[in-house]
């Protein structure tokens, strides 16, 4: 992120999509742009860039950019697709960038074969592959059931062909049976949407998503159950038929329906929520409940966050959110429960905030699109470790709650944990209550609240993210060779900084982990 210009922000873009100004130059036309044509604009004053096969003129964005023009710079009169995907491939630019649009680019006529594939002695493709995009059957921890083959993005998403999920009836039931054939398949990892007739199940495996996606044959109630065995990875989705009747077929496969594709590669899913409840947790942030409708099984793991989608004047506006949970719990006596229907985002509305002032003007009832999960985390590498250090700034603290509470709960191999609590005032800290009330419950726990702009009452620790206080309140317990995992979450330069003085102090690449986008 860089500092933009007054007048820059994503408000001032919006306006100016809105102005009805030509911001392509080519006044409302749509053309072909060739590879040729799309490398000649490729300079500040007049860039272009290719996003999955569609081309936008870029140079009024430019200083609106919020990573910067030398970040899109890096795209110019190319195809920015992969660096886009790298950096943030859930902002739906097609509608932040849509009065840009150029136009498509040219297909290119199909290379001659390079290497046709087979399956069941039968020719699947013919033609030149993007060699990344061939998954054969021998990758070494997928199902040896599948083979894929993802044609380029461009020509839409083609997969084979060989079933890896089957379907019965009763007469009041539809049970759709996904074999995964992966050990450990769990709530987590299994995400159903049932709504308007469509079935939308997702299973993620590894770094891999599959699909079943379809429009049913009939309607069904919006009662949906799921059950995972977890040891054999069979996942059943349960559909009750709205009327007796005799189903012919499943329905009609969506796109994508039968895929197993990396995960990035997924579109983001979005579903609505309806807002049940808004509460003050301190002076600018509150905590959102969220209901999930009813045909909706979805879990965000611990250390994920997910994308908030609403339209404001006319344009899709993305953000992310950490789900929390809606309080600490403090006994772990009893394993946690979780509702499966409410899901808790911790937000601070920002005066000037463009999303957060939207999110707060929503009223009780009111709906907000929530995406699927994502993120990097992987809760055995808290598993592994002996001592957990959560270093929090601000909101940085929302994906700490769930893994504090994990850690706690479900990590015997934890000695201790401890959560350095970066912010500017006693007022700006965030359950601090609750920390304290842990803190006294749980010997395991400790906490320090380090204040960067306190008043003069304030008896506490004062500062910033810096070495030397690391160095005082990051150390490693006893051995040397104790298994550390120190987690940090904050702005992005206290995120920067803190990981930097971190490998100052000799912790390694593998005990750190930074949480950003
Ligand atoms: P913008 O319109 O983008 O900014 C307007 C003004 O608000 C800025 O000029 C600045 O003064 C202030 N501001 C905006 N963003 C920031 C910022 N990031 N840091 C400091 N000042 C800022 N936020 C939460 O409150 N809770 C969460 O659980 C949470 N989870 C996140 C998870 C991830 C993975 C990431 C990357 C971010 C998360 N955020 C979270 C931040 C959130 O995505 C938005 O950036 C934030 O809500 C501001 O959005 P906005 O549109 O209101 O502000
Ligand atoms: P804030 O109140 O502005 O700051 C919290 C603390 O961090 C303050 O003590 C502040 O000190 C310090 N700080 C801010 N900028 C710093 C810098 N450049 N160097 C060192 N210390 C700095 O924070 P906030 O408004 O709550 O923002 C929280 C941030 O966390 C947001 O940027 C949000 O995007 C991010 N976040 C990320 C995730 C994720 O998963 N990636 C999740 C949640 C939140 P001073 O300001 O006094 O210097």
């Amino acid at each position: 992120q860089v500092p933009l210009k007054p007048g820059r922000s994503l408000m001032d873009w919006i306006r100016l999509t809105k102005s009805g100004k030509d911001l392509t130059g080519l006044k409302g036309r749509l053309i072909e742009v060739t590879e040729d044509e799309l490398a000649k604009h490729n300079k500040k004053e007049d860039c272009w860039i290719c996003i999955r096969g569609f081309v936008y003129n870029v140079t009024p964005y430019m200083e609106y950019h919020p990573g910067g023009e030398d970040e899109l710079m890096k795209a110019a009169g190319t195809d920015g697709t992969d660096l886009f995907d790298q950096v943030h491939r859930w902002v739906n630019y097609e509608s932040m960038l849509k009065e840009c649009l150029v136009g498509r680019m040219a297909v290119k006529p199909i290379a001659a074969a390079k290497g046709d594939i087979y399956f069941n002695d039968c020719l699947l493709f013919v033609g030149m592959l993007p060699e990344k995009n061939v998954l054969a059957s021998s990758t070494k921890d997928l199902t040896p059931r599948l083979i894929l083959v993802v044609f380029s993005k461009l020509l839409s998403l083609d997969v084979l062909l060989q079933k890896y999920y089957d379907w019965f009836q009763t007469d009041s039931l539809i049970t759709v049976v996904i074999y995964t054939k992966q050990k450990d398949v769990n709530a987590e990892l299994v995400i159903v949407d049932c709504q308007d007739k469509r079935l939308r199940g997702e299973i993620i495996m590894d770094d891999y998503s599959y699909l079943v996606e379809v429009d049913l044959d009939h309607a069904v109630s919006e009662d949906v159950t799921v059950n995972i065995a977890e040891k054999v990875g069979k996942v059943e989705i349960i559909l009750k038929k709205k009327d007796d009747i005799h189903w012919k077929m499943l329905g009609q496969p969506c796109e994508g329906h039968n895929t197993l594709i990396k995960r990035t590669d997924r579109g983001l899913f979005y579903r609505k929520c309806k807002l049940v409840s808004k509460t003050e947790v301190t002076h600018d942030t509150k905590l959102f409940c969220l209901m999930l409708p009813k045909g909706t099984h979805l879990r965000v793991p611990t250390g994920q966050h997910v994308y908030l989608k609403q339209i404001i004047t006319g344009t899709e506006v993305v953000k992310p959110y950490t789900p929390v949970l809606p309080f600490l719990p403090l006994d772990f006596q009893e394993p946690p429960h979780h509702d499966g229907v409410h899901i808790y985002l911790m937000i601070k509305i920002y005066s000037c905030g463009l999303f957060t002032q939207a999110l707060d003007h929503l009223q009780i009832e009111d709906y907000i699109s929530v995406s699927n999960p994502e993120g990097n985390f992987k809760k055995s590498q808290v598993q592994t470790s002996e001592d957990l250090i959560l270093l929090a700034g601000g909101t940085g603290f929302t994906p700490m709650v769930k893994l504090l509470n994990f850690a706690l709960a479900e990590v015997s191999s934890l000695r201790t944990v401890k959560l350095i609590f970066f912010n500017k005032t006693e007022d700006d800290i965030l359950w601090r209550n609750q920390l304290e009330q842990l803190a006294l419950k749980d010997e395991r726990f400790e906490v320090q609240f380090i204040l960067s702009q306190p008043t003069k009452d304030w008896v506490g620790r004062q500062g910033k993210i810096s070495s030397s206080l690391l160095s005082e309140f990051v150390k490693r317990r006893s051995r040397k060779d104790s298994k550390v995992l120190v987690c940090i979450c904050g702005p992005t330069p206290f995120t920067e900084q803190g990981v930097q003085y971190l490998k100052d102090l000799g912790y390694s690449q593998e005990e750190i982990h930074a949480f950003t986008a």
